[in-house]
């Protein structure tokens, strides 16, 4: 599904094919999970293949190597210039792409000074789908902010995604929503959180969630469009006494909930700012606002 034959990655300064690729099996990554990740979208735009948001993607992947003391010396600029070279070389516009940094071989637990790069891409379509989520409250807290660095995409900090989403999926769901440690709603287990309540939204604030890139970019629209949007705290039972709710993220894009747990949200998907705001987020990454905008 992720690759075949004829599909390339870039790994440490070359584009070579992705069945020759092969890593340490004693890299600290695999043994500790001391790695960054990146999930980024590139679009089939008028203009031909756009990464979306291509900066703020690799300006985080850079933050999350520096807090976890890698050594890593790219520019956020040519790594979107590798990136879009990867895209021409697997002929794809439309596309996924998972850039990845790993360490060397070190079992201590000091962070290795070997450092790899591996970018790859893959057509992807709807992470979540296009029917609205049934989504299970888990049962896995987000974990504590001063455990580790929330906002970045540590490899490491997946298993917390990876146990809440097996738990829902177990249970008949399709998702997991997650609380922070005081007990508030937090986010999915790799997308951020919206609830609408007479035709106002409200999302968690930064300090418990990943900084969303999509996040950022719906309270831009909102803005823009003058829909009213609050970051606020807000707990579950609040949650379950909303209009509408949907998450937000690079491979959700924006998708509605049908529930969460018992609860139904009663208004209907094609009536909330969520589908509006979902229509006007395919608009952005596929450049047709700012088009639109210039007229
Ligand atoms: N929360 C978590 C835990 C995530 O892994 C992601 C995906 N990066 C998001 C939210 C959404 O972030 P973004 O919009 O930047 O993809």
């Amino acid at each position: 599904m992720y690759f075949n034959d004829q599909s390339i990655v870039f790994y440490n300064g070359k584009f070579i094919k992705a069945k020759d690729a092969t890593a340490n099996v004693y890299s600290q990554s695999l043994h500790y999970g001391n790695g960054v990740f990146e999930g980024i979208r590139a679009y089939n735009t008028e203009n031909g293949a756009k990464i979306f948001k291509s900066f703020e993607h690799y300006k985080r992947l850079k933050h999350g190597a520096e807090v976890m003391n890698i050594q890593f010396n790219y520019t956020e600029d040519e790594l979107t210039e590798i990136t879009y070279e990867l895209l021409k070389r697997n002929e794809l516009k439309d596309a996924y792409i998972r850039p990845l940094i790993t360490t060397g071989a070190n079992m201590s637990l000091l962070t290795s000074t070997e450092t790899n790069l591996m970018i790859q891409c893959w057509e992807w379509g709807k992470y979540m789908g296009d029917k609205l989520l049934r989504v299970k409250t888990s049962k896995f807290q987000r974990p504590n902010p001063n455990s580790c660095f929330v906002e970045t995409k540590v490899t490491g900090h997946y298993v917390n995604s990876i146990l809440s989403t097996n738990e829902a999926k177990a249970a008949g769901y399709d998702e997991a929503l997650l609380l922070d440690m005081n007990g508030n709603v937090a986010e999915c287990s790799g997308a951020n959180v919206f609830m609408e309540k007479d035709g106002k939204l409200y999302t968690p604030p930064r300090g418990h969630i990943m900084a969303g890139i999509t996040r950022a970019t719906v309270l831009e629209l909102c803005k823009e469009e003058g829909i009213s949007v609050e970051e606020k705290h807000f707990t579950l039972e609040e949650l379950k006494q909303a209009d509408s709710c949907f998450f937000t993220g690079t491979a959700a894009e924006v998708v509605g909930l049908q529930s969460l747990d018992e609860y139904h949200f009663p208004l209907e998907w094609e009536n909330s700012q969520g589908y509006k705001l979902m229509k006007l987020y395919k608009d952005e990454v596929l450049d047709v606002r700012k088009k639109a905008k210039a007229v």
